[in-house]
């Protein structure tokens, strides 16, 4: 690894109180950032490579704390549908013609979007897993993927077991790549598990010491079905079957009751906010400035692209900055310093990387973007953390480093060829969707 001087830099630590610091350095050596900040750098760390950051502002990469990146493969397929028939309908039948080797190139498409819009670390769970590790492992990128212990029967869908994959699945991978590579257990949904699945679950991520991914509470329907079915909504049972025991990270929390709220603050869970899906679908829109004032750890992701349809988190801060707004007609709700530790310390707690990135200071793994401000839309720069939120676009990242590698730099990618993927994706998509 190379030692990295980022110099005259504008930087967006997204530590304490998210300080700002202007035409500092940023150091990096060894895939840990030595020393951020202003004044004069170690002397006896010479770097092997000089980044000139006129006009530039370094952040923390950003963090996509909800996503099912190989279904990059069904982008644009199913549209304007509630979520109940969009995934029964479409979803699971093109789903059921997948073969393993398909998400490889699925997740690789996912990646290369990702580092293009300036993430670093992904939550993920999906299908053949294997694959998205193996991608995970080849491209550099961070990331926190969920294998699930339920497997469901392509034609009936009933559930069969599998958690001895999950055990291997975690021996495998997690901690691959320097720690660049966690694993967790998924748990889809309460609607998709019984009860006793989610005992399981809870035990065996408990066992391997893991956390968990899950979806809760995404539409009325699934609050409704639930309390019909068991009495209780999906965070209510999630608390009874010992889920929230475990680190977790629950996507959408649209539709939560006051009891719900008080549940994910007294037992830790993060939520993983995902604006664009949920207006996508229709799902509502998470009361996510009530969750704030709760002490909720909230954090930002794009769910998957055949609900989005991209891997966009510019477009997500930009939106969850808004929406809340003018929804509840307060523009002082959600600023855009908030919007931004969503985006990362917050979601490098949910995803489970909170004590190495998601902020820059010293010490931290160097998970960092770099922004050009030199454009039209970003002239004059004024307040840096606005720039990010309300003007930037995901095509202003010029520059991303993970663990100290640099994945991107000019906005040319170092180590995947794009061309031979999305030739591939092309290809496979024909085969699922016209079959
Ligand atoms: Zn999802």
């Amino acid at each position: 690894l190379e030692n990295i001087l980022i110099k005259n830099i504008d930087i967006i630590t997204a530590d304490k109180d998210n300080e700002f610091i202007s035409n500092g350095q940023i150091l990096i050596s060894g895939g840990i950032i030595e020393f951020a900040g202003k004044g004069e750098i170690p002397e006896n760390l010479l770097p092997d490579k000089i980044i000139d950051g006129k006009n530039k502002l370094a952040m923390p990469g950003l963090i996509n704390a909800h996503t099912h990146s190989g279904m990059t493969l069904l982008r644009n397929y199913a549209n304007d549908l509630a979520l109940e028939d969009w995934l029964y309908k479409k979803i699971f039948p093109a789903e059921a013609r997948i073969e393993e080797e398909d998400i490889y190139w699925g997740t690789l498409l996912a990646i290369i979007e990702m580092i293009k819009s300036g993430t670093t670390c992904f939550a993920d769970m999906y299908l053949h897993m294997d694959q998205t590790a193996k991608a995970v492992c080849e491209s550099g990128i961070r990331a926190n993927l969920s294998r699930s212990l339920l497997k469901f029967s392509s034609d009936d869908r009933k559930p069969i077991d599998d958690s001895e994959l999950c055990i291997k699945y975690h021996k495998d991978w997690h901690g691959r790549e320097n720690g660049r590579l966690i694993v967790s257990l998924e748990v889809h949904s309460v609607y998709l598990f019984d009860l006793q699945s989610l005992k399981n679950a809870a035990e065996l991520a408990k066992k391997l010491g893991i956390g968990i991914q899950i979806h809760i509470l995404e539409t009325v329907t699934e609050r409704t079905e639930s309390i019909k079915k068991y009495g209780m909504d999906s965070a209510e049972i999630c608390a009874e079957c010992g889920i929230f025991d475990v680190p977790t990270v629950a996507a959408h929390c649209v539709h939560m009751s006051e009891n719900d709220y008080y549940i994910l603050k007294s037992k830790n869970v993060s939520v993983a906010h995902n604006p664009t899906s949920n207006l996508k679908l229709g799902s509502g829109i998470a009361n996510i400035p009530y969750m704030m004032k709760c002490g909720i750890n909230v954090a930002l992701g794009t769910d998957g692209t055949a609900s989005n349809n991209n891997l966009n988190m510019f477009e997500e801060m930009h939106l969850a900055a808004l929406i809340h707004k003018g929804y509840n007609m307060n523009p002082q709700l959600i600023n855009a310093k908030q919007t931004i530790n969503m985006a990362t310390v917050n979601g490098a707690k949910a995803v489970g990387f909170g004590d190495s990135v998601g902020v820059i200071k010293n010490g931290m793994k160097a998970d960092i973007i770099i922004l050009d401000m030199d454009k039209p839309h970003l002239t004059p720069v004024n307040d840096p953390f606005s720039a990010v939120v309300y003007s930037a676009q995901a095509s202003d990242v010029d520059t991303v480093i993970v663990d100290g590698r640099i994945l991107m730099e000019g906005r040319r990618l170092i180590n995947i060829d794009e061309e031979l993927v999305k030739y591939k994706v092309r290809e496979i998509s024909k085969r699922l969707l016209n079959g």
